[in-house]
């Protein structure tokens, strides 16, 4: 049972101006895994104010300096190891070795990364007479969902750190652990006082809290488009810059000249992947009229190897994070059983044997056509929707045919065919057959998906202001 009572502020733990706490669940287990403390907004003044107060000597500090901070980060990150695996699986109910693989590596990448990048980074433009100089923003209130308790963190952290802008962090209620050991993190690394500040608390306080503050620069967050729209409304009275990083409705393109089986193993692999609780799933597969009686073959074939169970044995996914989670996923299933679409493979009710916890069955469809709306909304859970189409250029205009646009994946051997697809595609970021992240590639969405880019260089540009000194005297 993990008590974090406090909040972090000033460099220092401190109590809560408020008594209210918060119960978080284990979602495996549903049994109660620890407390925080719901922050006031009298919490978030202080911390606003700390902040504040770090910014001039923060902003100024040397980008040499700002490196051997974010390395020492990363550094104190790694001797952290077990303790974040065990506090994310506690709180998300991901199997241990995808706290290790994804979540926990994620964390580190983006510091590792931003440490690099950072090195080569200029903050100076000369332009004739004119030089233009990227400054740290102020001060930058970052707010984050529950799904991937230390990469949203982390990302928009290394960010702010490397541009020189003191933070506030308000983690997702839901998993806040993550959030507590990263902050022992930064007071072992020696992030200096008010350089880094954490409010725990609800978004309906302390997130509205953080979008509406005056002392607040900047608000980065990454949550639900509602939500994300409530954000930019708060902010706009105080003409904060916003960067939003929504959700995702992505397709995956499956070529008529794809390796069937790699390809059901891609769309397998992704929508299952923390139960399907990403926002850049590709939850639309689109696949050829001549090929899909072999990909449906070939994804119920492969599906079995993506277990769903208990997250403490071999598994590849958990349960859903809360209860609230598996009634909205349930409903999108029957949904798509009311909409004519055809169950291949899982449906409604838990699977067989796991009667605790928040756990639903991988949910394949096919037959689906994309104006229904179990391919318009995203669903948050492990439910595939597989359309049908006869051209490329019926491909590309399934896959735009959405408000949202922040992923696509393509699955082919023929290479004009798949740069076709990449150009044609509106969305952030695409991914080609089976790759690997790239921590330096700017990750954020077109459209409803969002207005800012994350990750590397352009997750520091986020948090830069540019400053133009014209005739400069040399
Ligand atoms: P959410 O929008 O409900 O909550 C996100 C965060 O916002 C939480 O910390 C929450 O406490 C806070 N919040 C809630 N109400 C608020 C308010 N009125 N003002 C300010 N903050 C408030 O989202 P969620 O359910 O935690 O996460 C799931 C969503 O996040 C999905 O839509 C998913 O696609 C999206 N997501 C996007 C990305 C991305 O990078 N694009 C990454 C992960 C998740």
């Amino acid at each position: 049972m993990r008590d974090y009572l406090k909040h972090y502020i000033n460099g220092e733990w401190v109590e809560s101006t408020g008594n209210e706490t918060m119960d978080v669940i284990n979602p495996a287990t549903e049994e109660v895994a620890g407390r925080i403390s719901l922050g006031t907004l009298e919490d978030l003044d202080r911390a606003v104010q700390a902040a504040r107060n770090a910014f001039p000597t923060f902003s100024k500090t040397s980008k040499e300096e700002r490196v051997r901070l974010l390395e020492a980060i990363a550094d104190e990150y790694e001797k952290r190891k077990d303790d974040f695996i065990e506090a994310i699986t506690e709180e998300l109910g991901s199997p241990l070795s995808i706290s290790e693989k994804v979540h926990y590596s994620m964390g580190l990448n983006h510091f590792r990364e931003t440490a690099r990048v950072l090195k080569d980074f200029s903050f100076t433009e000369e332009r004739g007479d004119t030089t233009i100089q990227k400054e740290a923003i102020g001060v930058s209130g970052l707010i984050t969902p529950w799904n991937f308790p230390t990469n949203q963190t982390s990302t928009k952290i290394a960010g702010a750190f490397a541009a020189g802008s003191p933070v506030i962090l308000k983690p997702a209620e839901l998993t806040p652990f993550a959030a507590m050991i990263l902050t022992e993190v930064f007071e072992a690394a020696g992030v200096p006082k008010g350089v880094f500040n954490l409010v725990n608390g609800t978004g309906e306080r302390v997130g509205n809290g953080i979008s509406s503050h005056p002392g607040i620069d900047l608000v980065s967050f990454t949550g639900s488009g509602a939500v994300g729209q409530k954000v930019s409304e708060n902010a706009a009275k105080t003409i904060k810059k916003v960067a939003l990083e929504l959700g995702g409705k992505s397709p995956l393109v499956v070529l008529e000249d794809a390796d069937i089986k790699k390809a059901a193993k891609i769309a397998v692999s992704n929508v299952v992947m923390n139960t399907g609780q990403v926002c850049s799933a590709a939850t639309r597969v689109l696949v050829p009229n001549a090929i899909h009686d072999q990909f449906v073959e070939a994804v119920k074939a492969v599906l079995p190897r993506f277990s769903v169970g208990d997250p403490r044995a071999e598994n590849f996914a958990g349960p859903l994070v809360a209860q609230k989670q598996w009634d909205r996923v349930q409903g999108y299933i029957e949904k798509g059983m009311e909409e004519g679409a055809t169950l291949v493979a899982g449906g409604t009710g838990k699977p067989e044997g796991l009667k605790t916890g928040y756990y639903v069955k991988p949910t394949i469809f096919t037959d689906v056509k994309n104006d229904m709306v179990i391919a318009r909304e995203e669903i948050f859970g492990p439910v595939m929707s597989i359309i049908t189409y006869d051209t490329v250029d019926e491909a590309i205009d399934i896959a735009n045919d959405t408000v949202y646009g922040l992923a696509a994946y393509i699955a082919g051997r023929d290479p004009e065919m798949i740069k076709k697809v990449a150009h044609g595609i509106q969305a952030g970021q695409i991914r080609v057959n089976e790759t690997q992240p790239d921590f330096t590639a700017p990750f954020g969405g077109f459209k409803q998906s969002g207005n800012g880019r994350e990750w590397g260089d352009y997750g520091i540009e986020e948090y830069l202001e540019a400053k133009a000194v014209i005739g400069m005297p040399t």
